[in-house]
């Protein structure tokens, strides 16, 4: 299948097709549009025709046409190529591979989605699932849903281990070998030459795993107390081994039935395990996947968000040890996955799991707590200092450690300053200036800090700095424009540009070269830094300055020399304005009422004699 992709690249026009679905209008080179993958109001979402891709400046997406066109329809890429590839008129030719890779992938889901209906017919008719059945109507589960979501029981016959294997082996004319290669039975090598094969799962309650569209790919089962013994096999919970159509972590429990309600909630709950997503559907709740009792993997977080443009989710784990510890993990996983999401926490208290608070409270009790969910952040400085066992300075600075790193995950500086001052309330710290230096020195060692600054660009240094770029400055972005290995220099050694303005078009040019390595035309780069930052009137002045003092001198070796010159001079700048700081503070102590002006004295002084010494250092 991969040379239709070029032969679909090359019959689409991504303007052409984009434009059907989303308003352009020229800007530049390129096309601007309202991005349709987040809430935009102000158009962010480039379409470039001589590269023929998209991207929005404010969420990120972007991409070809294939790309556009499997976010837009929520389709797959395979869907995808077969939609595009139809519309344009390519025919389909599979190569002889992807022809038999296709047809093991249908086999497999015809042999699940049989077994499901052999299962659930089982349970619902067989003398043997008694118990099974007992066991479900216990948990308050109706007919409906066992039909809705294919609840089963496997037969457990002690002298036929093979009775789904055989059935599917007569139904669908299949092998052993084809059996075993779709997951749904065991091998026992005991005689090499005569492997005997067998059903994987018996005598068990079964859920059927189905994927984003509806096909049954595997199965969870759940072991039940034997009606003879008394006793409870284990596992507790046995599941399909990755096959051709499964890997584990994956997918998420119930997005089948779930994601049509996520999408028009615009919000997505996710619970540990199938019961509980399975209650909660039945009473109405519908917007519930399970991530099935394993950390919540990446590509789980990436599904999740892909079908909410607010990305709010609801994280409802156990409140035990280990279920804090799963909110944890899947909190960090779910911000590397998309650093806009909204997390909320949802805790069923007394140690109660979503499926015992629908039987004993009902819906409403739930729908409570969703609407009562606080904030991520709200909720972690409750629970952090909530666990807090004495008031000792000691205990504060831990819970400050832990704080500082779900700090560091709001991206808004007035929200950080605000749950600085009720971490400084809740924890009655009286120097809130301590508290906000101690909690930047901490932040900056959160390693997801980053990810979340990258999207939303800094602007700190916009109040108290000159509007004209310093000298230094105006060579770096023209060395860097001019010299691709200059900027990545630039940028490896973490180097920042005092003022905001050079701050926002070096980040232009960085997105720029980084969309386009192969772009080595100093005038086609600095078109495109134009039209990047034509929205930004107060840079057009700046912007050409800055062009017409480009000069292909930089692309030579000798460049290397002016750059580390420009470097010293503009750290001596830096230098220079934050002795300036710290001056107006030392100034500004003599309105200072505090009881620690001394002290406070003493650390303004320290830090000025260190910038001297700095300054010194770099002449
Ligand atoms: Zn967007």
């Amino acid at each position: 299948m991969s040379d239709i992709i070029p032969k679909i690249k090359n019959a689409a026009d991504i303007v052409e097709l984009i434009s059907e679905h989303v308003p352009l209008k020229r800007s530049g080179a390129n096309y601007l549009g309202i991005c349709p993958f987040h809430k935009d109001s102000k158009p962010s979402m480039y379409v470039s025709p001589s590269k023929q891709i998209f991207k929005c400046f404010s969420c990120d997406t972007g991409g070809d046409v294939l790309k556009f066109w499997s976010e837009y329809h929520k389709k797959s890429f395979t869907e995808s190529i077969q939609d595009l590839a139809r519309r344009y008129g390519i025919p389909l030719e599979y190569s002889a591979e992807s022809k038999a890779q296709s047809e093991r992938t249908s086999l497999a889901i015809k042999m699940h989605e049989l077994a499901a209906d052999y299962y659930t017919e089982k349970l619902l008719g067989s003398q043997e699932a008694e118990h099974c059945r007992k066991y479900l109507s216990e948990r308050g589960i109706t007919t409906e849903t066992i039909h809705k979501f294919k609840l089963g029981y496997s037969p457990a016959d002690k002298q036929d281990w093979a009775k789904l294997t055989t059935y599917i082996k007569d139904k669908l004319k299949v092998t052993d070998e084809q059996c075993y290669d779709a997951g749904l039975t065991s091998r026992s090598d005991k005689d090499p030459l005569k492997p005997v094969y067998y059903d994987r799962f018996r005598g068990r309650l079964m859920i059927a795993i189905r994927d984003e569209r509806g096909h049954t790919i595997a199965f969870g089962a759940r072991a039940l107390v034997n009606p003879e013994t008394g006793t409870e096999p284990s596992p507790k919970y046995l599941n399909s081994a990755d096959s051709p159509i499964y890997t584990k972590g994956d997918n998420l429990y119930g997005l089948d039935l779930a994601r049509d309600t996520i999408r028009k909630q615009d919000a997505a709950i996710v619970v540990e395990g199938y019961f509980d997503a399975i209650s909660l559907h039945q009473a109405g709740i519908t917007n519930v996947v399970a991530n099935q009792g394993t950390a919540l993997t990446q590509r789980q977080a990436r599904l999740l968000c892909k079908h909410t443009d607010s990305k709010r989710i609801y994280l409802c784990f156990d409140t035990d040890r280990a279920g804090e510890e799963a909110t944890e993990r899947a909190i960090e996983t779910i911000m590397q996955a998309s650093s806009g999401a909204e997390i909320r926490i949802i805790r069923v208290s007394g140690g109660k799991d979503p499926d015992d608070l629908i039987r004993n409270e009902g819906a409403d009790a739930f729908q409570q707590l969703i609407t009562a969910a606080p904030l991520l952040f709200d909720y972690q400085i409750n629970r952090i200092i909530g666990e807090a066992r004495d008031s000792s300075p000691q205990t504060k600075s831990r819970c400050i450690t832990k704080l500082a790193k779900y700090l560091s995950y709001l991206k808004n500086k007035i929200e950080q300053s605000e749950y600085i001052r009720i971490i400084a309330a809740k924890l009655d710290i009286a120097d809130e200036r301590a508290l906000r230096e101690q909690l930047g020195i901490e932040m900056d060692a959160n390693p997801y800090k980053q990810q979340v600054q990258a999207a939303a660009p800094k602007r700190k240094h916009m109040k108290q700095l000159p509007t004209s770029l310093a000298a230094s400055e105006r060579e770096l972005i023209n060395l860097c424009i001019v010299n691709r290995s200059l900027l990545e220099e630039f940028l490896s050694a973490g180097h920042t540009l005092v003022s905001a303005e050079a701050q926002s078009i070096i980040e232009a040019l960085t997105d720029i070269s980084f969309e386009n390595p192969e772009l080595n035309d100093t005038d086609t780069k600095f078109r495109e830094l134009q039209t990047k930052l034509s929205e930004r009137q107060e840079l057009s002045k700046i912007l050409s300055d800055i062009g017409m003092s480009l000069d292909d001198e930089a692309r030579k070796p000798s460049a290397e020399l002016r750059f580390s010159d420009a470097v010293r001079r503009l750290n001596r700048e830096k230098l220079r304005l934050e002795l300036d700081l710290v001056n107006q503070e030392i100034n500004g102590l003599s309105n200072y009422l505090a009881s620690d002006k001394d002290q406070v004295w003493n650390e303004l002084d320290h830090k000025k004699r260190k910038l001297k010494q700095e300054l010194e250092r770099c002449r």
